[in-house]
């Protein structure tokens, strides 16, 4: 029978933990679905790795592994992929966010036949005005740089195990899970859903934590903004010849243009745009450092019991000669 893994990142969650242990268990068993619960504590401060080892005690189909300090989400979800064993892997948060009932319709598309089954979402659920901005722009310019719509995408999906195995080959340290399974193509379907309320504690998210995942994803799935240094280095020459030709004109006919005005002025408009060109490759170049420094994604500082011998996470996988 098919096995289907749960991927569930959570970074301070000990008040969903329980909750969501026993909406999901639930949920499987009285569909008669084969599961396990992959839980990633990402380096939370409270008791969230406690009460994962108290769930995995009771029920040997939960298995965690904590992190040695926050990582973030995207490498609690490649992390809980790396533990997952299932035939077919569901990611998901583990507020209940995402609602679990979408969980069943992914996993009967999968059973037909579909490879990867996204979640879309159909409404934002209730989110501050800051956040719904910040988060609309966020995709706004992503869709534009990916070429990919990605408005209505999220973490939630249902990914196959070729999938998986994929994303897990993949070299680049530097991921952006919702993009890679567009980019990763296979057989997809999508479902929708409706975003619900968290039920404790608060959203990870603020307004700069937005913005920087949006400049490091933008910037991990696109080279425009390199090309665009080219264009705008175009349009300036361009710009400079029709300049020059009118200035050597007018010095021709006696009559120059006035002095420290304009040169001020140019001398302020190029500086400008050259620093802001540099900043753009220097970001580029910052990620290339990042990439080549080979960095594990993350360091896993603990693993449930049942893990245990099994997977042993990233320090024996790169690490020096493993332990
Ligand atoms: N999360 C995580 N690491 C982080 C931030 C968040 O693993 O650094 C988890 C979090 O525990 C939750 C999911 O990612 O399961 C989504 O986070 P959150 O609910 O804060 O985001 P939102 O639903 O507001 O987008
Ligand atoms: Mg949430």
């Amino acid at each position: 029978m098919a096995l289907l893994s749960i991927v569930l990142p959570a970074y301070n969650e000990e008040q969903n933990i329980p909750n969501t242990v026993e909406v999901l268990s639930g949920l499987l068993e009285d569909n008669g679905i084969e599961y396990e619960l992959v839980f990633i504590s990402d380096g939370s401060g409270d008791g969230t790795y406690a009460e994962i080892c108290k769930a995995a005690a009771r029920n040997p189909r939960i298995r965690g592994a904590e992190f040695s300090r926050n990582f973030g989400k995207e490498a609690g979800i490649f992390a809980g992929l790396e533990l997952a064993t299932g035939d077919a892997v569901v990611v998901m948060d583990c507020d209940l966010q995402h609602p679990p009932e979408t969980m069943l319709k992914m996993w009967n598309l999968w059973q037909n036949g579909a490879e990867i089954v996204e979640g879309i979402k159909t409404d934002r659920g209730r989110e501050s005005l800051g956040h719904k901005l910040s988060a609309g722009l966020f995709y706004k310019i992503m869709s534009k740089l990916i070429k990919i719509d990605m408005s209505a995408s999220s973490d939630f999906k249902l990914l196959d195990r070729k999938v998986v195995d994929v994303l897990l080959s993949l070299p680049e340290r530097n991921t952006f899970f919702r993009a890679l399974s567009f980019w990763a193509g296979f057989r997809t379907a999508t479902v929708e859903y409706e975003v619900q309320e968290r039920q404790f504690g608060e959203s990870k998210w603020s307004f700069w934590s937005l913005m920087k995942y949006a400049i490091s994803n933008a910037t991990s799935f696109s080279t425009f903004p390199l090309q665009m240094v080219t264009v705008v280095g175009l349009l300036a020459i361009l710009f400079s010849a029709v300049i020059a030709v009118q200035t050597l004109v007018r010095f021709l006919m006696g009559d120059s243009v006035e002095g420290f005005t304009t040169v001020i002025l140019l001398i302020l408009i190029i500086g400008g745009f050259l620093m802001l060109s540099l900043g753009v490759i220097g970001h580029y170049i910052a990620r290339i450092y990042e990439e080549v420094k080979g960095r594990p994604k993350y360091i896993i500082s603990n693993v449930t019991e049942n893990v245990r011998g099994e997977v042993k996470g990233s320090w024996s996988k790169r690490g020096n000669g493993g332990n």
